[in-house]
């Protein structure tokens, strides 16, 4: 499958459509997930094209491995969650419905706790909140 420019992740790295934002840099960008599976789950994107770990340029990966090394440890230090998921899909067959790569951090909180992928939205407010708790884990680093 070639990939596609205008796939929403593509779009909202060009600010085409609204994302509730945690963080960016030079070459990624983390925001709240629209459906999460639990409080606080981000995900993280390298700005370059590539539809999955497998065709997307290595120093891209590392730095979008870097940006998620870093939501995760505000998401604990934010939510004290006992544990922490990375997720990461390629192709519909392991799951995967948006085609540009993304990490997701998923924070833990009980062993039977985790909402069903991809399935029910969360208002705005409450990520806005979340992702607030986020920022400023990482400003307090
Ligand atoms: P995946 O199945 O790994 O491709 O996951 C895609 C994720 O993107 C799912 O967890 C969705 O809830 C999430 N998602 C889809 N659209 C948006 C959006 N517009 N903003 C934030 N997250 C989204």
């Amino acid at each position: 499958m070639a990939y596609d420019p205008n796939n929403i992740f593509a779009r909202i790295v060009r600010g085409e459509i609204p994302c509730v934002r945690v963080y960016e840099d030079a070459d990624t960008l983390a925001f709240m997930d629209l459906m999460p599976q639990s409080e606080g789950h981000a995900l993280i994107v390298p700005k370059v094209a590539g539809e999955n770990l497998l065709d997307t340029p290595p120093e891209s990966v590392a730095a979008a491995i870097r940006t998620t090394q870093r939501i995760a440890r505000a998401a604990k230090a934010a939510f004290g969650p006992p544990g922490l998921i990375i997720t990461q899909f390629n192709g519909p067959a392991a799951g995967q419905t948006v085609f540009h790569l993304h990490f997701h951090v998923i924070p833990v909180y009980t062993e039977a706790g985790l909402r069903l992928h991809a399935r029910e939205k969360v208002s705005a407010d409450v990520l806005e909140a979340n992702a607030a708790r986020i920022r400023a884990a990482l400003l307090a680093e």
